[in-house]
């Protein structure tokens, strides 16, 4: 069977409840569309792991700040469809902004803690309006289980604890950062680069690996890790840190030592364009 494209919540909605009564399992990937292999990975793992797999395309315009690059944003839905079509999975749900929010639309869910810091400090709409399209796409899509990128690390943790805190019935799946050759990790942003800034960008990664290094070769202070990412990042010309922190990898609080599970983010301008990366320690 071909791929379903839907642009309404009530088409998603017949369609899963059809498949609520054959009693198949559904697999969700939300996305902003302009699809690379990170999604890919995603929705790979959901057609493993599911007999019915959505992929949502939207670009979420409540998680962009006022001068974010909503009106930017790359999209390619042509592309996206057969991307999708070609993986296996069932249905690509496709809305329009007046489909997803009301004109008087006025409920926003919001995770405390989690978000205060990291790109939450930055941009202090964003997780409430992440959250708040991630639990509409939930209940439209009635999942069984959710695949998320560890690229956004922060928003894994989030989406995460929102499940748990507002009991969602329905599995959060982390999945591994996908990369380009040179280490940078694969994004829809990275189309914004300049060459040179292109070829600038994976020294993220470089830095990453080499702070991650200090950390299995036994060095405990975080902030010792913490200056030598910097350290590494700033020896760029193109590179401008917007910040890099070591947080414990469940309520994602600085931490001094590097002991027990930690998450190590940067968050880095290359021109205007900002770039996230990130590892994460388990244990
Ligand atoms: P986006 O379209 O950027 O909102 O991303 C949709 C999902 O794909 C999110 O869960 C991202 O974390 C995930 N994702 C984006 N890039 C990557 C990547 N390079 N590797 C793994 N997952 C990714």
């Amino acid at each position: 069977m071909g791929l379903i494209r839907t642009l309404t919540k009530k088409e998603v909605k017949e369609k899963v409840r059809e498949w609520k009564k054959e009693g198949a399992s559904i697999g969700l990937v939300p996305t902003m569309g302009y699809l690379h292999e990170g999604h890919a990975s995603l929705i790979r793992k959901a057609v493993e792991q599911n007999d019915h797999v959505i992929v949502s395309d939207f670009v979420n315009p409540i998680q962009f700040g006022p001068k974010e690059d909503l009106a930017t944003y790359p999209r390619d839905f042509e592309a996206d469809c057969a991307l999708v079509e070609s993986l296996g999975a069932d249905l690509i749900f496709h809305p329009s902004p007046e489909e997803m929010y009301e004109p008087d639309f006025c409920t926003h869910v919001n995770v405390d803690v989690l978000t205060k810091g990291l790109c939450g400090a930055r941009r202090p709409v964003h997780f409430g309006g992440v959250c708040t399209v991630v639990s509409k796409l939930f209940h439209i899509s009635e999942a069984d289980r959710a695949y998320f990128g560890q690229k956004d690390a922060q928003q894994l943790a989030v989406v995460r604890r929102m499940a748990r805190d507002l009991d969602m019935d329905i599995e959060i799946i982390g999945c591994p950062i996908i990369r380009e050759e040179d280490g940078l990790a694969k994004s829809s942003r990275n189309t914004y680069l300049s060459p040179q800034e292109r070829k600038a960008a994976p020294i993220l990664h470089k830095a990453l690996t080499r702070g991650q290094e200090m950390i299995e070769n036994g060095e405990k202070d975080a902030s010792k890790v913490k200056a030598k990412v910097s350290a590494i990042i700033s020896s760029e010309p193109l590179a401008r840190i917007d910040y890099v922190e070591i947080v414990d990898w469940n309520q994602l609080q600085p931490v001094e030592t590097t002991d027990g599970p930690i998450l190590c983010a940067v968050a880095v301008y290359f021109g205007s364009t900002r770039l996230i990366d990130n590892f994460i320690k388990e244990d």
